[in-house]
Parts: structure tokens; sequence; C-alpha cells
């Protein structure tokens, strides 16, 4: 069972987890109370491949995948550490990692979040957070239940994209252009795409998240 090793509370109610794995490694997991809104965001790796410019943890590359159940343990202790029991919240998979890069274990997590005889979360609650890995989003799309989609771009011209995300030399723009629709055509506004981080690259500057790997930034509204 992963075990809490740090807690970091912000001024605004955020508290950032150090959550320590049992398969090894020590990922982030960060819960965010926005008015009547809370959020968790969990990590899928420990480090990550994609190497985005903007990103911490693409100086640690990728180390390893999570399993499906430490995924849903950083949930189960965050949910116990701050008293979530009989309160809905919201889960993003926009922590360490690229969760579609760990597609197994990311669905068979998903799985086990909406399971009514698990923790029993209304299935529009989850969002994955993607850089735009084409080929999975064609495969979630195939699956029979679906989590809400993010997809970052980050920039409009695949010159400005490649120098931010080097995923966009296998992925470019027209790669995601085409792999989305389909969802959307069955998802409808659950899949979301964002052009534009840069307020989210301008706090890693701002040194908001110092000392804190993660990518968690914005949370797509629910
Ligand atoms: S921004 Fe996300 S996809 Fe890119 S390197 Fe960081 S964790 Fe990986």
């Amino acid at each position: 069972m992963p075990a809490i090793a740090a807690r970091v509370s912000a001024a605004d109610g955020t508290v950032k987890y150090g959550v320590s794995l049992p398969g090894g490694g020590t990922v982030e997991t960060v819960f965010m109370a926005q008015r009547d809104r809370v959020t968790l965001c969990v990590s899928s790796q420990v480090g990550c491949a994609l190497n985005c410019g903007f990103c911490l943890t693409a100086r640690m590359g990728l180390i390893r995948h999570l399993t499906a159940g430490e995924i849903v343990g950083q949930i189960a202790l965050v949910q116990e550490d701050q008293g979530l029991r009989d309160r809905p919240f919201n889960i993003v998979f926009m922590g360490m990692g690229e969760p579609l890069h760990n597609f197994d274990a990311v669905i068979a997590a998903f799985r086990l979040l909406i399971d009514p005889a698990g923790f029993a979360i209304a299935r529009r609650r989850i969002t994955i957070s993607t850089s735009g890995l084409a080929p999975a989003i064609e495969r979630l799309a195939a699956e029979p239940v679906r989590p809400r989609l993010a997809v970052s771009l980050n920039a409009t011209t695949d010159a400005v994209r490649e120098r931010l995300m080097p995923v966009n030399r296998k992925y470019p723009l027209a790669a995601p252009a085409r792999s989305v629709p389909p969802l959307r055509r069955r998802d409808g506004r659950a899949v979301h795409v964002r052009v534009r981080a840069a307020r989210r690259r301008q706090r890693h500057r701002r040194g908001c998240l110092r000392g804190w790997r993660s990518c968690c930034g914005r949370t797509p509204r629910s």
C-alpha cells in the first residue's frame, strides 16, 4: 500500500503529498479545494518519457509505470487524510507521467474508481490529461466506458509545439486532430482540448510548485 512520505500545505488550501510506493519510488498527489469543488491530482508514472521543456518531471526521464493499485492507492490515501469519505470529488490524471503511456494500468484504475462496489465515483468526475498520444486516444475511444479527456496542445503551430513538447515530432498537431473527433462524437464536451498553457508555465516559473516535480496545474471544470 502506498504511504504518505511528505505533506506540504499552501495558504489556498492546496496540499501536496509525496507518496512512497511499495514498488519503489515516490510520486506526487495533490489535493485542491476551489470554492465548493475538491479535486485530487494523481500520478501515473514515476518520472516521464516525454521530455516536455516546461516540466520538472521530464528531467527524471521515465523510471517506471505505476500499477493500477498504486494509482488508486494515492486516492485512498488522500481520501482518508482529508476526510473525503462522504464528499464528492474530482480526479485528474495530471500529476507525474503521461497517463496514456501507461494505458492498461490507468484504465484498470479508472474501472476500479467507477465500480459501484469500489470507489463508486461518477465517471464524469474523472479526467485523463494527455499530451496527445494519438494511438492511445484512438484506443480510448474504443473503450466501452471512458473518463473525460483533456488534450494539452500548448501551441497552435508544429514549430512552436515541437520546441515545447518533443512528442510533437512523432505526433504533430494533425495526429490528435484526427484521433480526437471520433472520441468527441461519442463523448461530446467531455473531451476538452487546451491550446494554451501559458499560465501554467508562468506558475512553474514563479515557483508555485517549487520543489515539486508535478506538472499538475489548472484543472478542467466538471
Ligand atoms: S508535462 Fe506531462 S507529459 Fe510532459 S514531461 Fe511533464 S509529466 Fe510528462
